[in-house]
């Protein structure tokens, strides 16, 4: 195995490393790329980000560049991707399928076109086209009369790997074009796993206990590489389209977006982000344009690349150690690194979850500098097989928090440790318990929990809650601190001299929270309902709840029978919210947020019930004979009744046809009406209801 700290300019131990030794530098970094570009390619399980990959690969350049004399054609700068493997037939690419160059700043960029410009001479008019850097596998497909008869992977640039079998499953992907393409046609591009594939095919994994994949790119690849095509055809594959090779012959298209029209028009699948650009500024604001969308996009990209348009200038400009010198690749912060985990803190949530959160060496990823990531629960850690000590790989996108992806075992050093969930809670020290067949371990302090309290407060202060302005996590903290407040009731019991006591605390301030708070007394239900923080109950089941219940005394009151007829509450969900108000202190606090202070919201009048079954609710059991039973619902429903699928004491009607069982008894012990189908017909008919009229 290889050691990763390679060329550090300095030795552990702080000496300067023999700067006069250019070769055994190159020999180790050539060695170290090897490495990982085997593990990347061949492997499909890279060890290192590709950031990281990056900054080897430009230390060796700059290093050959000062010693031309000791560039090797086995070095990895002379070579594109990695020799193909010996497990798939080997196609020969009639035009080598070339790397990019790359940049990351607007001068780089601008270097790269004063380059093109020398290269070209001063009357030549440059136009570009702009195209997301995909992160995927680039493919070539090869298309003789209008049929696919070849795919093939880059490989090394001059040899790739046959896998016309696997790539015939890619949905979007012709098997056959129309017929007026080049008889002989080669299009390349970027086979990709779409985001919300890479999730719904991890997600399974997570539940049937096979492996998942590290990111999408991998997953591009591991399921191209697949021997068995069944397999790759189970995996959620798409291609962009973005360049073809020869056409001997025909077609001579002349600019790179008469190219892509045509692709298009043929029906293979470009990507719809590609721009053509006048000049150099247009690429300036696509590359930014193109970044502003990185996140919403269904696909990983790395990058921006920007093509010089006109293929006439495109031959011209040529290509240099295997990269074309009328392309370029606008490089995006990477969202993976790799870092080591120096430690595990546990966090404890508003409901007492304890959340495990790796503790890491700085790194700077996706844009920013990361110092922690979620682990979410045990379950991950195990999975994870999680050490401190380890170098993981992590992951950040966008405004997502930060996920460990894997642990390099190659690099765990001896003393690395596992991770212990402690068996008491860190901040209160109450027991910490798991329920059978829960992954989360929880605080068993409930509002004994200093933190519990905290994030308690938090939520109830929450924009989606009750929403004070001006409560935000510093001032929790110092209320909490100062022990001015414990539940949120005693919020309401602040006094502005308690208030402008607090450090940077003005009075007008202080006024300013009162006023806050007591704007948040006129709230709605649903507010309310959420800002309790019921666990399972989330925004729209408050909502849903606040809708059946109207009033806190109905709400407290419902038993889980009711509760699950309340749409979208299941039996978990009901039996949280009656497990909420059993607990004393729950509904105390609620009955003095509304009853003593004064918390309040609009209860709509009843609806006027101009429907002739408004407000009823009815149930149905057994055979119905003359109308399907989602005929019978939806009449009832068109007259206004809710129809539920269990019977309480909130129901108005059972309609029992033969074989009713247990709903029918239910009725009976409730002394709720019961209606045969027949009985059922001619109330119907009474209130209205034309049924069969059509019939002759
Ligand atoms: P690299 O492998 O980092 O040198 O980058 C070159 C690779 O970028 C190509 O081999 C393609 O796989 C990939 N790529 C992704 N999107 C594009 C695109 N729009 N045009 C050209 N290459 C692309």
């Amino acid at each position: 195995m290889l050691p990763f700290a390679f060329v550090s300019c300095e030795e552990d131990d702080g000496r300067a490393m023999d700067r006069s030794a250019p070769r055994t530098e190159l020999a180790a970094l050539r060695e170290e790329l090897d490495y990982h570009r085997h593990r990347y390619f061949v492997l499909d399980d890279p060890e290192i980000s590709d950031a990281e990959y990056d900054a080897l690969f430009d230390r060796l350049s700059d290093l050959e560049s000062a010693h031309p004399e000791l560039v090797t054609p086995d070095s990895p700068t002379q070579r594109v991707g990695a020799a193909p493997s010996t497990q798939f037939a080997q196609v020969r690419h009639e035009t080598p399928m070339l790397s990019l160059d790359k940049c990351t700043s607007e001068s780089e960029l601008a270097a790269w076109e004063q380059r093109c410009r020398r290269l070209l001479g001063p009357d030549d008019e440059l136009c570009y086209f702009c195209e997301p850097k995909v992160d995927g596998v680039a493919v070539s497909l090869l298309y003789a009369d209008g049929a696919l008869v070849r795919a093939a992977t880059r490989g090394d640039g001059e040899t790739g790997e046959d896998i016309t079998a696997n790539v015939r499953t890619i949905p979007d992907i012709p098997l056959r074009l129309p017929a007026d393409v080049p008889s002989a046609l080669e299009v390349r591009g970027e086979v990709y796993m779409p985001i919300t594939g890479f999730h719904a095919f991890n997600r399974r994994a997570l539940a049937s206990g096979e492996r998942t994949i590290v990111n999408p790119r991998n997953g591009a690849a591991g399921s191209l590489r697949q021997l068995d095509p069944a397999v790759t055809a189970k995996r959620p594959l798409a291609m962009f389209c973005y360049s073809i090779g020869e056409t001997p012959g025909g077609w001579q298209p002349r600019s790179h977006a008469e190219v892509m029209a045509a692709l298009a028009d043929w029906g293979l699948p470009v990507n719809h982000w590609g721009r053509w650009q006048e000049n150099l500024k247009g690429c300036t604001d696509y590359v930014e344009a193109l970044l502003a969308e990185r996140d919403s996009l269904n696909y990983a990209i790395d990058g921006a690349v920007i093509k010089v348009d006109d293929l006439a200038h495109r031959s011209r400009l040529g290509q240099v150690t295997r990269k074309p010198r009328w392309a370029i690749a606008y490089k995006y912060p990477s969202e993976e690194a790799s870092t080591v985990l120096v430690d595990v803190d546990f966090q404890v949530g508003r409901t007492g979850a304890i959340t495990p959160v790796a503790k890491l060496e700085p790194v700077f990823v996706g844009g920013v500098t990361v110092s922690n990531a979620t682990l979410h629960n045990m379950d991950e850690v195990s999975r994870l097989d999680l050490r401190i000590g380890d170098t993981v790989l992590i992951h950040r996108a966008g405004d997502v928090i930060p996920q460990v992806m894997k642990v390099i075992e190659s690099k765990r050093p001896a003393d690395a440790r596992a991770v212990q969930m402690p068996s008491e809670c860190p901040v209160c020290g109450s027991a910490i318990h798991k329920d059978e067949g829960e992954v989360v371990a929880r605080c068993s302090g409930g509002l004994r929990c200093r933190a519990q309290r905290k994030e308690r407060l938090r939520h109830f202060a929450s924009r989606q809650a009750l929403d004070i302005e001006g409560l935000g996590d510093k001032l929790v903290d110092q209320l909490l601190g100062e022990d001015l407040v414990g539940s949120p009731a005693d919020l309401y019991r602040l006094t502005i001299e308690e208030l402008a006591g607090l450090e940077r605390m003005g009075v007008k301030s202080a006024e300013n929270l009162l006023a806050a708070l007591e704007a948040s007394k006129h709230t709605t239900f649903a507010r309310f309902i959420h800002a309790l923080g019921i666990r399972e109950v989330g925004e729209t089941t408050a909502a849903t709840l606040a809708k059946r219940f109207k009033r806190l005394d109905a709400l407290v009151a419902a038993d889980e029978e009711v509760l699950q007829e309340v749409e979208d509450v299941g039996p978990i969900v009901a039996t949280r919210i009656v497990g909420f108000f059993a607990d004393e202190a729950n509904r105390t606090l609620a009955r003095e947020l509304h009853d003593d202070i004064g918390i309040y919201w609009d209860v709509a009048e009843e609806e006027p019930q101009t429907a002739p079954l408004g407000g009823q609710t009815w149930v149905l059991t057994g055979t119905l004979g003359a109308m399907a039973r989602n005929e019978a619902k939806a009449i009832l429903v068109e007259l206004g009744a809710r129809v539920a699928s269990s019977v309480s004491k909130n129901t108005t009607v059972v309609v029992a046809g033969p074989g009713a069982g247990s709903k029918r008894t239910r009725a009976e012990e409730l002394g709720i009406e019961i209606v045969n189908e027949a009985d059922f017909v001619n109330r119907l008919t009474s209130l209205g209801w034309g049924g069969g009229t059509d019939e002759t």
